[in-house]
């Protein structure tokens, strides 16, 4: 049975959410992939419990996460939970989400009421919870009056079977709105997730300074652009790594001649500053004072601990900012 280890709290940096009572870890660890059926259970719980050793306590869900079918991360999840890691319950920080397509008609996706009530008991019941600790809307649905889906997630908190509720992909104006709606049922929105890494500044148009001014926090979703921006690319494609299997994006949007070139030119960066690449860029993403955690993804327990480390090192030179902002010009 998973003793958790004694040390736990000693090595992690905790920060505030937002303006309210909770604290993230600076590092929090996602099960989008690596948690449906790509490997056996006890790896999969080998990194949660390590994740949860090295004072990680937020775990980052959703209903259509896990390979190759969708729900399978939280089933897995909750199975883990029940071998042992789930004594510490009340140590976690668990969320999950609802927004893409998750099952048949017309029911099963976007935004609505019906959708997102139906998603969270689904989700409760695969993870064996009776609440989850942060629901989001997981993308803004263009269709559905955002009045409907605000005031379902407001409903979600008061039927407690979520304790706080976040934005997931809403751009600034998307997110304040959604915000001061959420504000006026008596709801604080917790916290927001884009999409933040070296390579896709969007939030630092607003969004950043936006969420700071209302009291929302920051969690800043595939840190390392899915693994790009570590130093295993540089060298050709690693067999089994994310770029080797079928149907990830990763290629695509960040494994271009002209990104690998600045991949190479930000790792010298790295090297100077002793850090592997993984750890300077998680720390880029933490510079930002929005920023409460990234949210990392990780295939092995050795990532997981080379991504934790970068938290020795999280100052930057404004020259080293400088060099870096050349290199991604
Ligand atoms: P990352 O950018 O952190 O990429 C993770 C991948 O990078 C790993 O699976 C591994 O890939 C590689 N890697 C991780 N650490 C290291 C290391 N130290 N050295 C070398 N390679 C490393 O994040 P993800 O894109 O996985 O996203 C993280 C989480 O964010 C998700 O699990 C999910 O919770 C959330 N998310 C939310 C979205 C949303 O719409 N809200 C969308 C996407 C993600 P490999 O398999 O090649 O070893």
């Amino acid at each position: 049975m998973y003793q958790a280890a004694e040390d736990r709290y000693e090595k992690m940096d905790y920060k505030r959410c937002g303006r309210s009572g909770v604290k993230l870890p600076r590092v929090s660890l996602g099960l989008w992939q690596n948690f449906g059926l790509e490997k056996p259970i006890e790896d999969q719980e080998a990194i949660l419990c390590r994740a949860f050793d090295l004072g990680v306590t937020h775990f980052d869900l959703a209903n259509n996460y896990g390979f190759p079918a969708p729900g399978k991360a939280e089933e897995n999840f909750g199975e883990i939970l029940r071998r042992g890691l789930g004594t510490y319950r009340d140590e976690m920080i668990i969320s999950t989400k609802a927004g893409y397509d998750m099952w048949p008609g017309p029911y099963g996706n976007w935004g609505s009421r019906k959708y997102l009530m139906a998603s969270l008991d689904q989700s409760l019941k695969r993870m064996g919870l009776e609440y989850v600790d942060i629901f989001y809307h997981h993308r803004p649905d263009p269709e559905t009056p955002l009045e409907e889906t605000m005031g379902t997630l407001g409903d979600i908190v008061r039927q407690g079977k979520a304790l706080y509720v976040g934005l997931s992909n809403y751009s600034k104006q998307e997110a304040e709105k959604a915000v001061l709606m959420l504000k006026d049922m008596g709801v604080h929105c917790l916290i927001e997730q884009p999409r933040y890494n070296m390579f896709e500044r969007t939030p630092e148009d607003g969004l950043f300074k936006a969420m700071w001014e209302h009291g929302v926090g920051c969690i800043c979703y595939s840190p390392l652009a899915q693994g790009a921006l570590t130093d295993k690319y540089l060298n050709g494609i690693p067999q089994g790594s994310r770029a080797s299997r079928v149907g990830t994006t990763i290629n695509d949007r960040y494994l271009s001649e002209e990104k690998l070139d600045q991949i190479r030119r930000l790792n010298e960066i790295a090297v100077s500053r002793n850090q592997s690449l993984a750890q300077m860029a998680l720390a880029w993403v933490l510079r930002e004072k929005a920023v409460t955690s990234v949210l990392i993804g990780a295939s092995s327990v050795r990532q997981l601990e080379n991504s934790v480390q970068c938290l020795d090192h999280l100052e930057f030179s404004a020259d080293e900012l400088k060099a870096i902002d050349e290199i991604l010009k």
